[in-house]
């Protein structure tokens, strides 16, 4: 199984130990600093980290790390520029397979303007994005970076995550793949369940995006297997739980 979305450099060897017992063979880790950006370099510093020192300790655990780099909502700060062209670099040498996690948070015009300029910056690419959406305001914010994603960027690039059921009306009939969050603060495999139920396997792939905040790195492998135990085709578990991510990011 692959978890499409999670950091883990917020987390133990013990909880990459319980993700490779669970079956996870591969994720992807995605940049999220927890404190204030003082400097650019700060923030290098973590991209390198997640490159190089998480891929190892992910192997050490027989997982593979792949790596999603970008500057997330909470990380927004001026004097962003050295970061931008450090996101092109590691585009160049193909060391990432998407910018991410970007987008919005409380869409103000500093969010805006960095998450434009990196949709740019994947457009030119070629390059796949994860777009982040928010507990607070989501429909709103979900609007909003709909509208920013269709002025600058070619849809079929994109993830669209942390999408429940009070969104998944605005984002099932766009050419993004689907982003679903089992977290306990976010969804229960119960909830993510009944989307799949109602919308279909195609879109879908699922994600714990284990952070700092209250996480289960199993919730991927619980909801492949309460998605079996309720009948559902091997074939549609599968796509959400590997498939999708393997055919989305040609991995
Ligand atoms: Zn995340």
């Amino acid at each position: 199984m692959i978890d499409s979305h999670f950091h883990g450099d917020s987390r133990t060897v013990e909880d990459y130990e319980k993700m490779s017992i669970g079956g996870i063979t591969e994720a992807i880790s995605c940049s999220y600093y927890p404190y204030e950006i003082l400097k650019p370099s700060v923030l290098i510093t973590h991209f390198k980290r997640i490159l190089h020192f998480e891929k190892e300790r992910a192997e050490k655990e027989r997982i593979k790390l792949n790596t999603a780099l970008g500057i997330h909502p909470a990380n927004v700060f001026p004097k962003y520029k050295p970061v931008l062209d450090e996101i092109k670099k590691f585009i160049k040498q193909k060391d990432i397979i998407a910018i991410g996690e970007i987008g919005l948070e409380t869409m103000s015009c500093e969010e805006v303007d960095i998450f434009t300029k990196q949709l740019l910056i994947a457009d030119e690419t070629k390059t796949k994005v994860i777009v982040h959406t928010p507990r607070q305001n989501k429909l709103n914010v979900v609007k909003k970076t709909k509208e920013i994603l269709s002025e600058n960027i070619d849809p079929k690039l994109v993830i669209i995550d942390h999408i429940n059921h009070t969104v998944v009306d605005e984002v099932i009939d766009e050419e993004y793949q689907i982003g679903l969050t089992v977290q306990p603060e976010k969804m229960t495999s119960a909830e993510a369940i009944a989307i799949l139920s109602n919308y279909g396997f195609d879109k879908f792939m699922l994600n714990s995006d284990s952070s700092y905040s209250r996480s289960d790195v199993l919730s991927v492998p619980k909801t492949a297997r309460l998605l079996r135990i309720e009948g559902y085709k091997k074939n549609n578990v599968e796509k959400v739980s590997k498939l999708n991510v393997k055919n989305f990011f040609d991995l």
